[in-house]
């Protein structure tokens, strides 16, 4: 039926028609990447408006992310012609808490109530649990905050937890602190993120006359991303879409295969009882993919075909032009290199005219971003981290700088004040007023000040002992510096003042990549001669990222990016246990790796004219080299879509060897095991012969028995054999 349908239609294919002109009914698309399923959704948005069937304010449409919304909200405008104003379209959060606005009064609350941050949260959860006496150290605040949260996830409200339900954290007493927690909130007229949906949840199934209002309301529901709902979004929509007597007029889109947040309590189950929750749905399926090229797709689809919980869909290239070039995958020598590699793609494709809007990096985890912004900042690419800090931004490595500052300078005591009570040493305001005093009269340091009055006992208790250590741990830094190198020393710094300690006990989801964070830090040391120079680099970096403009390229995690396209997407770091992530490893679950596979199509399925990927050969853990295991998932990319290379364009070294290209069968394991093929260039430090004994700090004394460029081959006395670099061993 074409004819004279509007224009707008004319452009989609029947399927897609069909999913747009269905309007009543509840109606599922059910879809792989790139087929045009949030377009589907916008055009039935616009659709619906144009079609006289509902006022703006009449759709409900909830998107993923903010941005998701801001980018549905122009392409809404562009098909109307007109800007859409006063249009229920946003997150799940954002779209509670305005509802909640209207109806705070039903849950304790004013309408002017204030949404707390994460660091509010805990802030808050800390004074609850004193009374409690637990011991934080082996349950952390941040654990027992996790545990409500994905109560909250759950729709459970303090009275619905059972015992059996509360039984692995705080001794059992977790419900009793939350139900406190939540007495806590309305107190000061407060709520955090979990709230917004479960107090609205509530609201909604306590009070009919306020769920028949938005009955009333909201003829037609839209939301993207389906699969990646959690029990309380399912709610709260089911509420919403089941109004008695008449259709539910709900259109859901998702793709089980795109299922990446189970972690924060998804349930890809929501989409799998579409039919069962809403009776007569119809279920459209769109096959053709218009995003990608062909040889994206095959690799993509090739990949995603090894999970084995999946629905199975079809997935054909759209555009007839677009054979496209074969997926790249090029295999480096360490994160440096690939860092080099993909700057110096980047810096090709910019020559060659292509936008930097259209390149993205698109790592598994945060800690990768630091080798490529170092490059991009070398290079004067501008960038731009989305959905995260960039790396020296992050509190973790603020706080580890601040710790290096006063190691390299005692007086700087804006980072000293930083982190004297970090972790928490029992200085608390009144003690750093005191300080101040003691130091402003006397004109010196904060440190020297903290010297003086721990020697004349001004210092007392908990905080004597404890800055007594931490005075010491500095002191010892600065010797160590000088005698074994400023790597060593900042590596035990950061383990005896307690800093690491703090984030190993965190039992939050981030803390594991904060530590992650902190170990590329003190990796990244060694690239400096010393301190100095590195805190001074760390200035200038600093002072360079604060301009990126719109012609910026991003970088950002695989999870961010869910639902974006770019023409080049570089995907680096498939190694094993960095992608499939070690934790998924250790976890050994096949759930997990489906997971992680799920996210591996995500990141392949951004690409629309490109994708390349890497992996490093060697990855250097606490100054020795390790080989690395190329990810199981390049392994299970067909053969005909890829072109496998070593890396030739950019590496300083090369493989010896070992073919330019791999043929069929890319990446045996035993090729990435070769470490001892590799002949690095890389000058050698003078002194570092075969025979010399030297002193590691890891590894302890021992005897070099070959060198290669800066790598060296130690016997060591009781670690045994192992590969180091030069710089990370001293002449003895
Ligand atoms: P994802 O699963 O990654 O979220 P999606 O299914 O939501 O993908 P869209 O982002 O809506 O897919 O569409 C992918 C690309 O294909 C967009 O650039 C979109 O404009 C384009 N597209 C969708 N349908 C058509 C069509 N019928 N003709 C031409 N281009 C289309
Ligand atoms: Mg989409």
């Amino acid at each position: 039926p074409t004819g004279n349908a509007p224009e707008y239609l004319s452009r989609l294919n029947p399927e897609q028609r069909d999913a747009i002109e269905t309007t009543d009914g509840p109606l599922l698309v059910l879809a792989g990447a790139g087929t045009g399923k949030t377009r589907v959704l916008t055009t039935r948005f616009a659709h619906i408006l144009l079609s006289g069937r509902a006022r703006p304010s009449q759709i409900l449409a909830v998107t993923f992310t903010n941005k998701a919304a801001r980018e549905m909200r122009e392409r809404v405008s562009a098909l109307l012609g007109e800007p859409a104003e006063g249009l229920w379209l946003g997150t799940f959060h954002a779209l509670c808490a305005r509802m909640l606005r209207r109806h705070a009064e039903y849950v304790g609350l004013t309408s002017s109530f204030t949404i707390l941050d994460t660091d509010d949260q805990l802030r808050l959860l800390k004074q609850v649990l004193e009374p409690y006496r637990i011991d934080t150290k082996r349950w952390p605040p941040q654990g027992i905050m996790g545990v409500i949260q994905r109560w909250k996830d759950r729709g459970l409200v303090p009275d619905a937890i059972t015992a059996a339900e509360d039984t692995d954290f705080a001794n059992g007493r977790c419900a009793e602190i939350y139900a406190d927690y939540q007495t806590r909130l309305k107190q000061i007229n407060a709520c955090d993120f979990g709230d917004l949906m479960l107090h609205m949840t509530e609201i909604m199934r306590k009070h009919p006359a306020v769920l028949e209002q938005y009955h009333r309301y909201f003829r037609y529901i839209l939301v993207d991303e389906y699969q990646d709902t959690n029990t309380i979004q399912y709610l709260w929509l089911r509420l919403l879409a089941h109004r008695a007597g008449q259709p539910s007029n709900i259109c859901c889109v998702g793709d089980d295969d795109q299922s990446i947040y189970s972690w924060r309590g998804a349930e890809v189950e929501n989409i799998l009882r579409f039919e069962r929750d809403f009776p007569g749905a119809r279920v459209v399926r769109l096959e053709r993919n218009y995003r990608s090229t062909r040889q994206i797709l095959g690799a993509a689809s090739g990949l995603i075909a090894h999970n084995e919980e999946r629905l199975g869909k079809t997935l054909h290239p759209g555009r007839e032009d677009a054979e496209g070039e074969k997926v790249r995958v090029i295999s480096v020598q360490d994160s440096d290199d690939e860092a080099r590699m993909v700057g110096a793609e980047i810096e090709r494709l910019r020559g060659d005219g292509h936008a930097m809007s259209e390149i993205a990096i698109l790592v598994r985890a945060g800690f990768q971003t630091r080798a490529f912004e170092e490059r991009l900042i070398t290079l004067g690419l501008p960038y731009r981290v989305v959905g995260g800090l960039r790396f020296y931004e992050r509190a973790e490595i603020r706080d580890a700088i601040a710790y290096m500052r006063v190691v390299s300078q005692p007086s700087d005591d804006l980072a000293f004040e930083r982190i004297i009570n970090v972790p928490r040493r029992g200085v608390g305001a009144t003690g750093l007023q005191k300080l101040h005093m003691h130091a402003r009269e006397r004109q010196m340091p904060l440190t020297a000040a903290v010297l003086e009055m721990l020697a004349t006992g001004e210092i007392k208790g908990r905080a004597k002992e404890q800055l007594t250590a931490l005075m010491q741990a500095l002191a010892t830094a600065r010797e160590q510096a000088g005698r074994e190198g400023h790597v060593v020393a900042i590596d035990n710094l950061l383990e005896a003042s307690g800093y690491v300690e703090m984030w190993k006990a965190d039992k939050s989801p981030d803390a594991p990549g904060r530590i992650e964070n902190l170990k590329e830090l003190v990796r990244s040391l060694a690239d400096y001669e010393n301190l100095g120079g590195f805190l001074e680099h760390v200035a200038l970096v600093m002072d360079t990222e604060a301009k990126a403009g719109d012609d910026s390229m991003s970088i950002m995690t695989l999870h961010g990016a869910k639902g974006l396209e770019f023409d080049t997407v570089f995907l680096p770091g498939w190694e094993e246990g960095v992608f499939p992530s070690q934790r998924t490893l250790d976890e050994g679950g096949l759930k997990g790796l489906e997971e992680e596979r799920r996210l591996a199509y995500v990141g392949i399925t951004r690409a629309r004219r490109l994708a390349i990927i890497s992996h490093a050969a060697n990855r250097l853990i606490y100054g020795s080299w390790q080989s690395a295991i190329p990810s199981r998932f390049v392994e299970e990319l067909p053969a005909e879509h890829i072109e496998s290379r070593g890396d030739s364009t950019s590496s300083r070294r090369n493989f010896l060897g070992r073919p330019a290209v791999f043929g069929s069968s890319p990446f045996p394991l035993v090729a990435a095991r070769r470490v001892h093929d590799v002949t690095p260039a890389a000058a050698t430090t003078p002194g570092m012969k075969v025979g010399v004994r030297v002193f590691h700090q890891k590894f302890g004394y021992g005897t070099i028995t070959s060198v290669e460029g800066n790598r060296l081959e130690v016997a060591f006395e009781k670690a045994g054999p192992k590969r180091v670099i030069d710089k990370f061993v001293k002449q003895v």
